[in-house]
This record gives structure tokens, C-alpha cells and sequence, in this order.
């Protein structure tokens, strides 16, 4: 039989026994993480393609990892004995087609190292998520929102075409370089959000456009959240065309202006929106900011249009609220979506929950997408109160969100953490289809078992 040592002949790349790093057994949400196999560091396909067969052999599981910025427990194994592929030394930009306006990656590029690489060449690939570490393969994999959703979509909306190697060790290319296709199931869009269980995202197409030649960033203070998310609906309605609306509450921010050690432009308020709007033209750029001030002008306690290196500082600050939470406290993260119109009820509604169950809330997100990051906070509760209160308000708020017609996760997966709330929110036709689907693909459940349903 063949051995890991025979696959991975670098000995700096595999992993086994003691040698494990610890980070491999550390996760937010899953505790206890048990022993792996082996964690091995494939450079290549074919790597990936003979541990996949490794794997077969054994009967082992298989877990896909990228850079473990996940926040949903779907990168870590549940069983023993699991073989963990971290995919992040496979990090190669392989080719720019400026003809075709496609950048052709490796799954363990960082989407921070993409957008820095694009934009150097003049072009612009839109997906955003804070976690600028995370790799691309993960992105894919847990379909990844981020700050520009509102205006040019999701990880899913710029992938071409995905190269997979299958649980059968058989390798996949899905999609394809044209911008149209009717031809047959797209099995690409299968791939994209599996979070790990179908495939192992060996390559990845992705479709850029041409950089926006100008940016405006826009920062709102207001007395209450209520008013930034009654503001959020004008501004998006308003035809000002905003390539990202974020909301945060003061009291989420302030643990990222501890973090960075400077402070939001505003001090003043509960509430704040961030706001980007870019395009080619600086008048009409300017033209759409007065429109939002205009909007705002009722209601915001102070409004700033924010110079380039402000925006760059304010911006920081919004990226770094959840690094900031997770250096100086203890809380449950969430990311409900709802309709755009029923956001600032979804907001409210969590403000009601914090007093019928005495757990403070906070919330912040992606407001112009109807994502919502609604932080449950430890403070000084006792772990019987915490596991408690935070039952009882997770049951009410999945519930508010299955009536206003939202959706459990809208970009960081179902993992494990949010899997009990899939199965309730999921109409059981769609359940007994996606699990056919896994059949189909992974019929023993090597890949990733235990995760999304
Ligand atoms: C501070 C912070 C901010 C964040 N902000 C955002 C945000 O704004 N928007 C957002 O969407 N998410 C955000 N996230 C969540 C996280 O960064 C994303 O889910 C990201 O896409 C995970 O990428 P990763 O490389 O870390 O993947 P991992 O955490 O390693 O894995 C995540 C999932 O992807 C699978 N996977 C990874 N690589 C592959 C591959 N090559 N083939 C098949 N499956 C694979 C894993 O099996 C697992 O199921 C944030 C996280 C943190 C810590």
C-alpha cells in the first residue's frame, strides 16, 4: 500500500501523530476536536488526487481545509482518524487572460492577495469578505459574501469555471471560460457553498471586470439602530447605487478601536452606516454622496464624506469588529439574511429578544444585503445562564427569521453550527434532494461527514 511519506515527500508538508500543530485541534465552535490521521500540505493536483486514493484505501475521512478563518465549524472533523488536505500551500496565480477578463488561481490564494494583484493590473474582482486571509478555496467553498455584496453579488457570481478532485479520486472540471452556457446542469454551482462535501477545489476560474477608476466612502452617526436601518431602505431604494452599506452598533465597534488603537472618525450615536460608492466619473460619484446626505439629513446626528486615507482608517475599523470581539470577549456569532425590506424589523425584533431573555445583542453586517451579524454576548453571565439564554433566544430569533422569510446563513455556511436551524428552515423536499446529491457524489461520506445536514 502506499504510504503518506510516498505522496508528501516533504517532511516539513506532513503531519502525523504528536507533530499535529495545535492549531489544527482549536476551533470557536467545536470543542474536544478529536485525534486526526494526518494533516498533509499537498503543492499539487496530483498530490491531492493520490491522498483522495490514500484515503479510499483506508476507508478515511477526508476534510478539505484552507486558511481555518471559517466561523461555522465546517473545517474541523467530528470523527477520529480524519485526513485533514490543507490546501494552502497550492497557492499559485497561474494566469491573467485579459481577453477574456479571467484570472485562473489555486484554491490556497488568499482573496486579500487576489484583490491586491488585480487591481495592480487594472482589473477589479468584487467579492470582499473582512477575512482578507482567507483563501479562495474557501471562499468557493462556503460561497463568501463580504462588504460589496449589495452591488455586485457574492463569491458564486465570479466563478467561471472549478476544478475538483471527487471523492472517487477522479478529477472534474466544471463551467468553462464562456460567458453563457445552456448546456446542461451546472454542477459548478453545485460545488460553490458545499462547504467541503463534494469535492476538493483543486483550480478556480474567476471572471473579473474593469476597476472602478473612483471611490467614495460615506460614514452616518445615528441616535438609534432603528434609524440606520430605516436609513439603509431609503438609501437603497434611492437609485444612489452603493457598492456596500455596512451597519455597526458603538458597542460592537468599540472592541476593534481597542484592537487598532484608534477611533472611529464619529463618536457620537449608537449606530453607524459605512458606505462605499464607486464608478468612473467623480461628479456623478459626488452627485449620488449628496443624495445619500440628503436622505440622511433628517435623521443622522452627523454625516462625513471621508478622504481616501479616512476611508482607508474607517474601513480598517469595519473589517477588524470580529477580530476585535474575539481578542477582548466571548459571544455567539450569526448570519440570518432576510429580505431587504424586513431588515430593520429583524433588527428590532433582536433588541426585543435581548430583554425577554436578558442576553445583551448587539448587531452588525452587511445592511445592504439584508445580512445581519447578530452577536449574542457572554459578558458576565454564568456558562448555565449563557447555554440558557442563549438557547431559548437562538429558537425565538431562527424563528423571526423563518417568518420574515430569511435564510439561517447568508455567507459563513451551515458547518456544524447551524445545522439543527438548516434542517428546521429547510423545506424537506430540498433536503431529501441535497442529500441526494451528496449520495451521488460521495456515496461512502468520505468528504467532510457531519456538516451542513
Ligand atoms: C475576522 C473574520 C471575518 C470574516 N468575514 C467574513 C465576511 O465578511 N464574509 C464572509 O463570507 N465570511 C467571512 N468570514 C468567514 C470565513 O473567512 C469564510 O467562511 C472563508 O470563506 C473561509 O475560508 P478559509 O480559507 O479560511 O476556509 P476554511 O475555514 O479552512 O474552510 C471553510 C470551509 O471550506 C472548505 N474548504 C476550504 N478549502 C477548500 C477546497 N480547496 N476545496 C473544498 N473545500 C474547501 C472546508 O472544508 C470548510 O468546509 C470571516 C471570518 C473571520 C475570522
Amino acid at each position: 500500500m502506499t504510504t503518506l511519506h510516498s505522496i508528501i515527500i516533504d517532511s516539513d508538508r506532513l503531519f502525523t501523530g504528536e507533530d499535529v500543530p495545535a492549531a489544527y485541534y482549536e476551533d470557536t465552535y467545536v470543542k474536544d476536536i478529536p485525534p486526526v490521521h494526518a494533516v498533509a500540505l499537498p503543492v499539487n493536483e496530483e498530490e491531492v488526487q493520490s491522498l483522495v486514493r490514500y484515503a479510499i484505501d483506508r476507508d478515511l475521512t477526508i476534510l478539505a481545509r484552507g486558511a481555518g478563518t471559517g466561523v461555522a465549524g465546517a473545517q474541523v472533523p467530528l470523527k477520529e482518524d480524519a485526513l485533514i488536505i490543507d490546501l494552502h500551500l497550492m497557492n499559485r496565480i497561474v494566469a491573467l487572460d485579459e481577453e477574456t477578463l479571467t484570472l485562473t488561481v489555486e484554491p490556497g490564494v488568499l482573496v486579500g492577495e487576489i484583490h491586491r494583484y488585480v487591481e495592480s493590473q487594472g482589473y477589479f474582482y468584487p467579492p470582499d469578505p473582512a477575512s482578507k486571509h482567507s483563501t479562495i478555496g474557501g471562499n468557493v467553498a462556503t460561497n463568501a459574501g463580504g462588504l460589496r455584496a449589495v452591488k455586485y453579488g457574492t463569491t458564486r457570481d465570479y466563478v467561471r469555471s472549478l476544478t475538483a478532485v471527487l471523492p472517487s479520486a477522479e478529477v472534474i472540471t466544471m463551467g468553462s471560460r464562456n460567458i453563457k452556457s445552456s448546456s446542461g446542469y451546472d454542477l459548478k454551482d453545485l460545488f460553490i457553498g458545499s462547504e467541503g462535501t463534494l469535492g476538493i477545489t483543486t483550480r478556480i476560474q474567476l471572471k473579473l471586470i474593469p476597476l472602478p477608476q473612483a471611490r467614495v466612502s460615506i460614514l452616518l452617526a445615528f441616535d438609534t439602530v432603528q434609524q440606520a436601518t430605516d436609513a439603509t431602505l431609503a438609501i437603497l431604494t434611492s437609485g444612489a447605487d452603493p457598492s456596500g452599506v455596512e451597519l455597526f452598533e458603538r458597542q460592537a465597534l468599540r472592541y476593534a478601536e481597542q484592537n487598532l488603537g484608534y477611533p472611529l472618525k464619529s463618536q457620537v450615536g449608537e449606530a453607524y452606516l459605512l458606505m462605499t460608492l464607486d464608478g468612473n466619473d467623480p461628479k456623478e460619484l459626488a452627485m449620488r454622496a449628496e443624495r445619500i446626505e440628503q436622505i440622511a439629513k433628517e435623521t443622522a446626528l452627523e454625516s462625513h464624506i471621508l478622504t481616501p486615507e479616512e476611508a482607508l482608517r474607517n474601513w480598517a475599523l469595519r473589517d477588524n469588529i470580529l477580530l476585535g470581539l474575539t481578542v477582548f470577549t466571548e459571544f455567539e456569532l450569526l448570519d440570518e439574511v432576510v429580505p431587504i425590506n424586513k431588515f430593520a424589523e429583524l433588527i428590532e425584533a433582536t433588541k426585543q429578544m435581548q430583554a425577554k431573555h436578558k442576553l445583551n445583542v448587539l448587531n452588525f453586517g452587511h445592511a445592504g444585503d439584508g445580512n445581519v451579524h447578530t452577536l449574542l454576548m457572554k459578558d458576565d453571565l454564568s456558562e448555565e445562564e449563557w447555554t440558557e439564554r442563549r438557547a431559548a433566544l437562538l429558537k425565538d430569533l431562527y424563528q423571526k427569521v423563518a417568518d420574515l422569510g430569511g435564510l439561517p446563513s447568508a455567507e459563513h455556511g451551515i458547518g456544524i453550527v447551524k445545522k439543527e436551524y438548516m434542517e428546521k428552515m429547510t423545506d424537506p423536499v430540498n433536503l431529501t434532494y441535497m442529500r441526494a446529491i451528496k449520495q451521488v457524489f460521495d456515496p461512502d461520506n468520505r468528504l467532510n461527514p457531519g456538516k451542513v445536514f
